[in-house]
């Protein structure tokens, strides 16, 4: 991924707070369509321009052609504010961050963590990032999608907290097959599919469990099946069920213990 400086250069008199609406807008419209990753994006003003630092999955995600309606139209709205067409200087590759895939893999999985400042949906085999505007999105954009990994990353930042606010309700949202996360998660993972004609599994996380024999036996969540894999795929996922397209690990605590 890449670090880049966005400069919005004043070509008419304006107002502070118009210009940062219409910045602020534009920006939003670059992150909910996947060209541009995380939700931070710190912004000066240098008396004739304003400059904001963005990371970007590839060189070339904030080229034309891969903007949706609603970066177009924010981006014609820069001019209404005063400001310039967003001229991009890329800084070079971002070292804190994930390797993003050069082609589209053929699987993709819905998987994301806390951590993640890259986009949710991974290549199912090495789980380097897939830019999402490689893809057909569902709706007009990815906002939907951007939204289920906002939460599940909160949720995630909870339960890793050793003297968590919420103590079942984190981890029951992100382990429990028919959680409201997860429920989101894999609708919209089935609607990908169906729109990019390929799998796109869906990641199921298992955070805990008090019986590390049975966890390492479970059957899938969804169908029942036998779903344990002989050896873990994406050096990550214990189990698979091709019927439910459905990716899972055995619960991190009992990871020493499952060679059984
Ligand atoms: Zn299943």
């Amino acid at each position: 991924m890449y670090l880049a400086e966005l400069r919005f250069t004043l070509i008419a008199d304006t107002e502070f707070s118009l210009a940062e609406q219409a910045i602020r807008r534009y920006l939003e419209a670059l992150i909910f369509n996947g060209q541009m990753l995380g939700r931070e994006f710190p912004t000066a003003f240098t008396g004739d321009a304003f400059c904001s630092r963005l990371v970007l999955p590839t060189a070339d995600a904030l080229s034309g052609q891969h903007a949706s309606a609603r970066v177009k139209a924010a981006e014609q709205q820069l001019a209404a504010a005063g400001l310039g067409y967003p001229q991009c200087q890329l800084l070079g590759q971002d070292l804190m961050s994930q390797q993003t895939v050069t082609e589209l893999p053929a699987e993709l999985v819905l998987f994301t963590t806390y951590a993640d400042t890259c986009s949710p949906l991974r290549c199912a085999n090495t789980l380097q990032p897939v830019p999402l505007f490689w893809l057909n999105p569902a709706a007009a954009d990815y906002e939907a999608l951007i939204r289920w990994q906002l939460q599940f990353q909160a949720l995630d930042e909870i339960q890793l907290q050793q003297d968590r606010v919420l103590h079942k309700t984190a981890e029951n949202s992100l382990q429990h097959y028919q959680s409201k996360l997860n429920r989101q998660g894999r609708k919209l993972a089935t609607q990908l599919a169906r729109q990019n004609q390929r799998p796109v599994w869906y990641a199921l996380y298992s955070g805990s469990a008090t019986d590390c024999q049975a966890e390492a036996d479970k059957c899938c969540p969804g169908c029942g099946g036998n779903w344990r894999l002989a050896t873990p795929q994406a050096g990550m996922f214990d189990f698979r069920c091709d019927n439910c397209l459905l990716l899972s690990n055995i619960a991190w605590e009992c990871q020493s213990n499952s060679g059984e």
